[in-house]
């Protein structure tokens, strides 16, 4: 209370010291003293700043008292400090200085200006929040994450959380048929979904256009991070109905642990990132693992180690059978590259593809893919003493296309193994078709003039402009596996796989499902009238020997 440091009635107008001139416009100005606590109170806007009745005195000496007279007894002849008064709800903000003022009968004394930073700081504060939130769904946008992350990691309760990122699948496709209003709407459904399946300490942010990512108290470590992946996008399932139609949406889940390592905020969210993309090309949710990943992350190692490996011969083809679906017999093997490291690590094609197509070696390591298959071809042959009779299916990259001359790389290749054109297929993604149609189109042709085959491989999750099939010489589309898998428990999937096996069946291409694990896939595709089949119900990629010998039994 100020009575308790016998602080005078401050009177009005009594400016006793010449101080106004040194102070940047000030809400209030104290002359204290302090010897056994006097203060004297010199007053210029006490009364409007709420501080000239004796409570308002009270409240302000009650935050400020301690300071003040630690200041007084101090040698210091300025300090600065900011000052928070008021309650959470309404709270106004000073920047206060102490200024040491002469002695005055041998007590220390000081003067004390506040500058009202309130409005500043309430324009601060909104402009925050207005930097830090997403303004179509009201969430947390990337920097309003970034702060809520960091928070988590400050308060150093790492193995209570984890970061997912979620990755809308597709999503760019929805603006582009739909326009982006729908795609507006369709957005701020999906956020309210999402939200609806966390827990209430669980924080949802749209962190990109078609990116969300959740910070999440875990309960039990990664089982518990993995569940709610699971529930994100089981949340997802039911199509949306959007004003004129209804649309389903899926979402890809990256998962980076608070406990892995000692990564920083931004550390997590990238980790989390690097693990979506990963499961966009698994089909699956990943769990950012540093040591996996750090592999794949050093493009450098993984670039100096894969252009060993082709040297070393450290890379072979595993081969899959695709069957006939009405006969049961091997039509053609999949060629697919393993990569085995010296130290008995296997590196998925899946991590090093995209490295190779980025850096140039796809090029060779295409080149050793296809004279592989067509040296095992030719070797199946003489095993067989005839045609084996299976067909070789060889992955072609989009990069491969655009530098390399791969019409004279196969002929090349046909001509050492002695093999005609037409034991090949050429399985191609839709990418090939975006980055440079005129050549892609060239050699096609030129490869089909040899007699080889073209596959569309994937198809349906490129950009599926159904218009171009018509145009492109393509003899087969390969249904790719996230339309077949789970099929059977989702109408939506059934309805697309119909669409697309109608289709092919006007345009007179050849189907094949890729990722049937069952039975009842099998008779399911059948009965939609699907041609060929290639999955783990069948045989798993595996090397040449067991490969011919499947082909053996499989056909005899
Ligand atoms: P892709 O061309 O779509 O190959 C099919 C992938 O699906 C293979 O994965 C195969 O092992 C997997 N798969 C087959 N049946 C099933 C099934 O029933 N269930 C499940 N869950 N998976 C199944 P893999 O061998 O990991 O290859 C991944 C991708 O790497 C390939 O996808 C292809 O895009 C690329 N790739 C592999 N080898 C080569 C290559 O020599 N050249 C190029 N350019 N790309 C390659
Ligand atoms: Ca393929
Ligand atoms: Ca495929």
């Amino acid at each position: 209370m100020p009575s308790d440091l016998g602080l005078p009635e401050p009177s009005e107008n009594d400016p006793r010291e010449p101080i106004l001139d040194l102070l940047p416009v000030p809400t209030a100005i104290i002359v204290a003293n302090a010897g056994g606590v006097v203060f004297e109170a010199v007053n210029l806007a006490f009364r409007a700043a709420g501080f000239a009745d004796s409570d308002g005195r009270a409240a302000l000496l009650h935050e400020i008292g301690d300071q003040l007279l630690s200041f007084l007894m101090s040698g210091d002849t300025r300090r600065r400090m900011a000052l928070r008064l008021g309650d959470a709800v309404d709270s106004r903000h000073y920047d206060v200085t102490l200024a040491r003022r002469p002695e005055s009968v041998g007590i220390p004394r000081c003067m004390m200006s506040m500058v009202d930073q309130t409005p500043e700081q309430r324009t601060e504060t909104s402009l925050r929040r207005e930097m830090s939130t997403d303004s179509l769904t009201g969430l947390p946008n990337r920097i309003g994450f970034g702060d809520l992350v960091e928070e988590r990691v400050v308060d150093g309760d790492r193995d209570g959380f984890a970061v997912l990122a979620v990755n809308l699948d597709r999503f760019s496709r929805v603006n582009a048929c739909m326009g982006s209003l729908s795609g507006d709407e369709l957005l701020i459904s999906v956020a309210r979904r999402l939200k609806g399946v966390l827990r209430s300490n669980d924080v949802l942010a749209r962190t990109g256009g078609d990116e969300f990512a959740v910070l999440l108290s875990l309960r039990d470590g990664t089982e518990d991070a993995l569940q709610a992946a699971g529930r994100l996008q089981q949340a997802l399932v039911q199509p949306f109905q959007l004003t004129d139609f209804s649309i389903r949406v899926e979402c890809s889940i990256g998962i980076a642990l608070g406990e892995d390592a000692d990564a920083e905020a931004e550390d997590m969210i990238r980790h989390a990132q690097f693990a979506v993309k990963r499961s966009k090309r698994t089909g699956q949710t990943e769990v950012y693992r540093p040591h996996l990943f750090d592999i794949v992350r050093s493009q450098f190692s993984i670039e100096t180690r894969l252009r060993h490996a082709l040297e070393d011969g450290q890379l072979h083809l595993a081969f899959q059978p695709i069957c006939d679906l009405s006969t049961g017999r091997i039509n053609s093997f999949e060629a697919l590259a393993r990569w085995t490291t010296p130290e008995g690590e296997n590196i998925s094609p899946v991590d090093f593809i995209p490295v190779a197509e980025e850096s140039g070696l796809i090029v060779p390591l295409g080149r050793w893919a296809m004279a592989e298959a067509g040296r095992t071809l030719a070797e199946w042959d003489r095993r067989a003493g005839t045609d084996c009779g299976a067909r070789m299916a060889v992955n072609l990259s989009a990069v491969q296309l655009q530098r390399d001359n791969v019409e004279a790389m196969f002929a090349a290749i046909l001509a050492q193994y002695g093999l005609t054109g037409d034991r090949f297929t050429i399985e191609l993604t839709e990418s090939a078709f975006i980055v440079d149609p005129d050549r892609t189109l060239c050699t096609m042709l030129a490869l089909k003039e040899m007699g080889a085959a073209i596959a569309m491989d994937d198809f349906g999750t490129g950009y599926s402009n159904l218009a171009y099939l018509q145009k492109l010489p393509i003899d087969k589309l390969k249904i790719d596996r996230s339309f077949i898998t789970g099929m059977l428990a989702d109408r939506d999937k059934v309805a697309i796989v119909r669409a697309i096996l109608s289709l092919a069946q006007a345009l007179g291409l050849r189907t094949t499902a890729e990722g049937i694990e069952t039975q009842e896939l099998e008779h399911t595709l059948v009965a939609l009238g699907c041609a060929f089949g290639q999955g783990y119900f069948y045989s798993r990629p595996i090397d040449a020997d067991a490969a011919y010998a499947l082909l053996v039994a499989r056909n005899a």
